[in-house]
C-alpha cells in the first residue's frame, strides 16, 4: 500500500496488491459461507489483569477460525469479512455459546468479556437472540461485559444506543474498544451506557520515549476516572510499560506481556497461576 504515494509503477504496484486483497477476501467469505462454524471456530481467552492484586479481572473472548481448506485464518481477516458479507448474525451465537459455556466454570469472581460487532448491536433481532444465548447459557449477565468499537457505535448511534441498552437492563456491561481510534464526540460518549474504556494499544507505543504519549495516556485514565468509567489499557507488552501505566494511574491492563490469548484447555492452569484459588 506504501507504494501508492511513489512514481507510477508503485501506482501498479499498488493497485495490483488492492486486487490481490478483494481476490483473498472473497476466497475467505466463499470458505465462511460453505464452513461447519460450529466445528471450526473455536475461542481463545487473554486475561486482563488488575496490576494492583495481580488477580485476573477478566477473560476477553477472541474468535479463532481453523478452516479445512484454508487453514487457521486470523480474525483481523475473517471478522471484517463476515461482516461486510452479512455473516456475523451466524458467528456471533455460535462463540457467544461456546464463550458462555466455557466461562461457567471459571471461578466465580472472573468476568467475560466478549466482543460484538456493529451489526450485532445494531439490530434488533441480533440482540434478542443474544439475550436468549445468555439467559440459556445459565451464566450470570452480571459477570458479562460486551465490548463494542467506538467506530461500530458512531455508524448508527441511535441503533446501537438501542441495542447496548437492551444489553444493559439484562444486568451486563458495557465496553467502548479500541477508544481513541475513531471519532467519537465526548456528548456521544456521554449518550451510550458506558462501564469501561479500553484505551487502544497504539497509545501504549507512544509511551516509552515520549512525555507527550504519557500524557495523552494519563488525560484519557482521567477523563475515565471523571465520568466514572472503569478503564483498561490494551497492547501492554513490556515490563517498562506496565510501570509507566501504574504511573499514570492505570490499574486494568492486558497484553502479551501479562499473556498471549490462550485457547480453553489452557484456561484452568492460567488461574492456578494467577487467580485467587
Ligand atoms: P480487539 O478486540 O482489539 O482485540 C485485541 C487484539 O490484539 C487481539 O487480536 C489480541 O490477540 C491482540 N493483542 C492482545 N495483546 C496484544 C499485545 O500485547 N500486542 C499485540 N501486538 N497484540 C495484542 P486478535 O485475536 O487477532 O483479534 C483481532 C480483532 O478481531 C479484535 O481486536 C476484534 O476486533 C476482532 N475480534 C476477535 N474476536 C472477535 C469476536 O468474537 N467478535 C467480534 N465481533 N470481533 C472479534
Ligand atoms: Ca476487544
Ligand atoms: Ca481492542
Ligand atoms: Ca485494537
Amino acid at each position: 500500500y506504501h507504494a501508492k504515494q511513489h512514481n507510477k509503477g508503485g501506482v501498479v504496484l499498488f493497485a495490483a496488491e488492492h486486487e490481490t486483497a478483494i481476490h483473498e477476501a472473497s476466497h475467505v467469505v466463499q470458505a465462511l459461507r460453505a464452513a461447519n462454524l460450529q466445528e471450526e471456530l473455536w475461542v481463545a481467552y487473554q486475561p486482563i489483569v488488575d496490576v494492583d492484586t495481580g488477580m485476573t479481572y477478566a477473560m476477553e473472548a477472541l474468535a479463532r477460525w481453523n478452516n479445512c481448506s484454508l487453514g487457521p485464518v486470523s480474525p483481523a481477516v475473517f471478522i471484517p469479512s463476515a461482516e461486510r458479507s452479512g455473516m456475523m448474525s451466524q458467528l456471533t451465537p455460535v462463540l457467544l455459546r461456546k464463550a458462555l459455556a466455557d466461562a461457567c466454570d471459571w471461578p466465580g469472581d472472573v468476568r467475560l468479556s466478549f466482543n460484538l460487532s456493529v451489526f450485532d448491536i445494531c439490530s434488533p433481532a441480533s440482540i434478542l437472540g443474544v439475550l436468549a444465548i445468555v439467559r440459556e447459557s445459565g451464566f450470570p449477565p452480571s459477570r458479562l461485559d460486551f465490548e463494542v468499537t467506538e467506530t461500530a457505535v458512531m455508524l448508527d448511534f441511535d441503533q446501537a444506543r438501542d441495542g447496548l441498552n437492551a444489553l444493559k437492563a439484562l444486568g451486563a456491561r458495557i465496553s467502548l474498544d479500541d477508544f481513541g481510534t475513531g471519532y467519537s464526540s465526548l456528548s456521544c460518549v456521554r449518550q451510550l451506557p458506558l462501564d469501561k474504556i479500553k484505551v487502544d494499544r497504539s497509545f501504549v507505543i507512544e509511551l516509552e520515549n515520549d512525555p507527550a504519549g504519557r500524557q495523552v495516556v494519563r488525560t484519557i485514565v482521567d477523563l475515565c476516572r471523571n465520568l466514572d468509567f472503569d478503564c483498561v489499557v490494551e497492547g501492554v507488552e513490556t515490563e517498562a510499560q506496565k510501570a509507566i501505566l501504574r504511573e499514570q494511574g492505570c490499574r486494568l491492563m492486558q497484553g502479551y506481556f501479562f499473556s498471549k490469548p490462550i485457547p480453553s484447555a489452557g484456561v484452568a492452569d492460567h488461574f492456578t497461576r494467577h487467580g485467587p484459588h
